[in-house]
């Protein structure tokens, strides 16, 4: 079950000139509480994330760590973040040491073991299937040792069998109650089924509804 405060949002918004990429939200996000990101294409999802994972800039408002100062966080976004003619080991030793792992080579050994990567660890990224590199994205992501992990739209590129494989990984790479985690999607079961709660985006209660409905 979430527990004490991680971080605080107030007023986060993000324009581009006259487009409001972000309306102002404000969320309180509780250690290891896992919250699903819901709205039409264009709500600001993205943007949201962007802004938490500290590759975008919010026009206004505030984020605040609840230790005061920012922790790690780690960051999928939709397109991979990897180099695709390195092996899995390779890229998971990179950013380990770009994370500043005392010893890379050990981080990506326990990488590779906590995301199932084992079979693959000496295969370039290039030649992995859909659902193992995001498998190797998220490993990336885990490099830091984050206290909250942001991924936009996961399970996007995924066929059923495959989504159903990667939220089984991801439900139990969570289940200790470490990290937080907040992901957009726009299916409305992995919503329901994978997060604590759920937040809507620009006109994103109407999606819901409507999602509901079809459901
Ligand atoms: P999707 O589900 O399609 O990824 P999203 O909810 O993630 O949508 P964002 O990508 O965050 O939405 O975009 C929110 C709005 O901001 C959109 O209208 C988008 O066109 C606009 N936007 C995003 N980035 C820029 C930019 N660099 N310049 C201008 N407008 C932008």
């Amino acid at each position: 079950m979430p527990g004490e405060a991680l971080l605080t949002i107030r007023g986060i918004t993000r324009r581009y000139g006259q487009v409001e990429a972000l309306a102002p939200i404000d969320l309180d996000v509780a250690r290891g509480e896992r919250i699903a990101l819901i709205g039409p294409n264009g709500a600001g999802k993205t943007t949201l994330l962007s802004i938490l994972a500290g590759v975008g800039q919010a026009s206004d408002g505030a984020v605040v760590w609840a230790a005061g100062s920012p922790r790690p966080v780690g960051w999928v976004p939709q397109q991979p973040a990897l180099y695709p003619r390195l092996t899995v080991r390779e890229n998971l030793r990179l950013f380990a040491g770009l994370e500043g792992a005392a010893d890379a080579d050990a981080t990506a050994d326990a990488l590779i073991a906590r995301a199932d990567l084992g079979e693959f660890a000496t295969r370039r990224a290039s030649a992995l299937s859909t659902g193992t590199m995001q498998r190797l994205n998220l490993a990336i992501a885990l490099a830091g040792q984050p206290a909250l992990l942001l991924l936009d739209e996961p399970t996007g590129t995924l066929s059923p069998d495959q989504r159903t494989r990667l939220w089984s990984w991801l439900d139990d790479l969570m289940s200790d109650g470490e990290m937080a985690l907040i992901f957009s999607t726009q299916f409305m079961d992995e919503a329901t089924r994978h997060a604590d709660r759920m937040v809507a985006l620009g006109g994103g209660d109407e999606f819901m509804r409507l999602a509901r409905d079809d459901a």
